[in-house]
């Protein structure tokens, strides 16, 4: 006799990040887990450093001048913000608050995998909506929602994807969803995202009781290893998550650097121009080598590498030995495809030769 998991949990393929070691001796460069290449705000660090005088004591459990000051920035009220260990946190906390076993959590085809994990961890059934050209669908989404729907989680630009849906399609599926089904836009993306019909999900939970939005520090921010993300949610939703969160979830350390990360706008609207170039150069550098390369807003983009020639899986170790670590994304259904992250400039080159020379052989 020994201990067993509840039902469901050896069931579930556990999350793999992106890999961050290639060969020995290779430099290694990074572009597989959507980081940014320009690091963290150097205000974000140095408060980061400061907040080592108070490791004895406990975080402020509640993280207010973290909240008030998302709420400042972003225009919100402090009130209806909870901060999460990453968004991740986030993510399972609303499930354990709204889902239970046989309820049904519903995710776009290629939505991000967390959502499926937290779903499955709470015995719940995962149903996937079908998408069209590696894009959220609303109304195949609309189409599969049931009286066991508990929540349709979004994540708008998507991850793997990088594919959005405009403000229009968000409230088309907003309006017509049942009012006790939560809609949960995972904005992760959303400070890199520059077309004029996306917005993110903010006014959209403010005009009504069932919708969130996810946000993280990991991406923009560059504050990936430190775990802070943050949800806009109605207040009744907001009371539920603190009821069932760690009282101490994220660290001084977290709230320090996350304050001084957001208060850097220029810091962040440097991170978005110089995303914006290189994703734009990359977009159009790869599409020469004549790959298919899906249009995204986020800070990555998925190439198909076509399976007459080569697969993906080749071109992926092909990269790997060069030190470049890109992201399969066979998990996600798309066996042929690479997702790889913007990266610095020399980075991106070389991801762009590498790519050149896999396809001439
Ligand atoms: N949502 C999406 C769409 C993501 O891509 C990620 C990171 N891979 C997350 C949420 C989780 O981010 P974090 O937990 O670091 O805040």
């Amino acid at each position: 006799m020994r201990p067993t998991p509840n039902a469901g949990i050896l069931d579930i393929a556990p999350y793999v990040g992106g890999k961050s070691t290639a060969k020995a001796g290779v430099r290694v460069v990074k572009l597989s887990s959507n980081e940014t290449p320009l690091g963290a705000s150097p205000a974000a660090i140095e408060a980061y450093k400061e907040a080592a005088g108070n490791l004895h004591r406990y975080p402020d459990g509640s993280a207010t001048k973290l909240r008030e000051t998302i709420a400042e920035v972003y225009n919100l009220p402090s009130g209806q913000i909870v901060c999460g260990a990453g968004s991740d946190e986030l993510i399972g906390l609303l499930i354990h608050a709204y889902v239970k076993a046989d309820d049904e959590v519903l995710i776009s085809e290629h939505g991000f995998l967390m959502y499926k994990i937290y779903a499955q961890s709470v015995g719940a059934k995962v149903i996937f909506a079908p998408e069209k050209n590696l894009r959220t669908d609303v109304d195949a989404i609309l189409k599969a929602v049931t009286e066991k729907t508990k929540i349709v989680f979004i994540a708008n630009p998507n991850n793997p994807t990088g594919s959005y849906i405009s403000a229009s399609e968000m409230k088309h599926l907003h309006d017509n969803l049942p009012k006790n089904v939560i809609l949960a836009i995972d904005d992760a993306y959303s400070e890199y995202a520059t077309p004029d019909d996306y917005s993110d999900g903010s006014e959209l939970v403010k005009t009504s009781e069932n919708t969130v939005m996810l946000r993280t520090f990991s991406k923009i921010y560059g504050l990936s290893a430190l775990r802070l993300g943050w949800m806009f949610a109605p207040a009744h939703i907001i009371d539920a998550v603190n009821r069932i969160r760690g009282p101490f979830n994220i660290s001084t350390p977290a709230i320090s650097a996350g304050i001084a990360a957001i208060r850097d706008t220029g810091f962040t609207q440097r991170t978005k121009e110089f995303n914006r170039k290189w994703l734009d150069w990359l977009n159009t550098e790869i599409t020469k080598l004549g790959l298919t390369v899906h249009p995204s807003i986020g800070n990555f983009l998925i190439v198909e590498i076509p399976v007459e020639k080569h697969t993906a899986y080749y071109a992926n170790a092909y990269l790997l030995e060069r030190g470049l670590i890109v992201r399969e994304v066979v998990n996600y259904g798309l066996p042929n495809c690479l997702r790889i992250s913007i990266g610095l400039e020399e980075d991106n080159k070389a991801v762009v030769s590498a790519l050149k020379e896999f396809l001439s052989k």
